[in-house]
């Protein structure tokens, strides 16, 4: 068995002052329980953490509630969603000020014999995870390469299941600079296609297919969750 796969991990790891959206909550980890303090009440001592987490930090996956008021939560999509077939496109090469296009990503399948099957989670590989990573605040202010809305509605309509950036965000910097979010909405609100953000190791996975698997956690009404996000690759 061992010989025959290879785990990616896709995962962003998760701790205090890591980036976070401005406005948003950063995340807070703490110990509660302490050997010691446990250890004077106990006959053997235990340690527990504390966690104030934001379900939009790091790597994790927009639920259709995040951006439609009536959409469902996390704990209500089919657990099948996060365990698909998955490819991944290179965008490195075009820069945060332009988009990535539908004409580039069709130039790119064209090239490298990848197709979209309908189900497929498409992944764009940016390279901006490898530029900042999220140690730093640059990690979200910094602008970053994604697709028009344009390219966002074409993805959808051949049929992919979900789409997944190596970057914070699904869209070009220069709608985020003016406060749209056109390929973000289209996925999350319009279209019911699940969205996973601040994935990393994507440069591992350009012009291949392989298993995307990223289960949310189980939590009552949220709009999202972390991820532990990682592809199956046969070798
Ligand atoms: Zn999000």
């Amino acid at each position: 068995m061992n010989g025959r796969i290879k785990v990616i991990d896709l995962t962003q790891p998760i701790f205090n002052e890591m980036a976070c959206w401005p406005g948003q909550l950063k995340n807070r980890i703490w110990t509660y329980n302490t050997h010691e303090e446990t250890g004077r009440q106990y006959k053997m001592s235990f340690q527990t953490t504390a966690m104030l987490l934001n379900d939009h930090n790091g790597t994790h996956v927009d639920a259709p509630n995040h951006r439609d008021p009536k959409g469902k939560s996390i704990d209500q999509i089919p657990l099948e969603r996060f365990y698909t077939e998955a490819i991944c496109v290179d965008a490195r090469e075009v820069k945060p000020d332009e988009y990535v296009t539908v004409e580039y990503v069709k130039a790119y399948l064209e090239r490298t014999g990848l197709t979209i099957r309908r189900g497929d989670t498409f992944l764009l590989c940016t390279g901006h995870y490898e530029k900042y990573t999220n140690a730093r605040m640059e990690y979200v202010l910094e602008p970053f390469t994604g697709l028009d809305g344009r390219t966002a509605e074409w993805l959808a309509d051949q049929g992919i299941s979900g789409f997944g950036t190596d970057a914070p965000a699904p869209d070009g910097w220069k709608s985020i600079a003016k406060g749209e979010f056109p390929a973000d909405v289209t996925f999350n609100a319009k279209r019911g296609i699940l969205v996973f953000e601040n994935l990393c190791n994507l440069v591992k996975l350009v012009g291949k297919r392989f298993k995307f698997i990223a289960p949310p956690l189980k939590i009552v009404g949220c709009t999202g969750s972390p991820v532990r996000a990682m592809a199956i690759l046969e070798e």
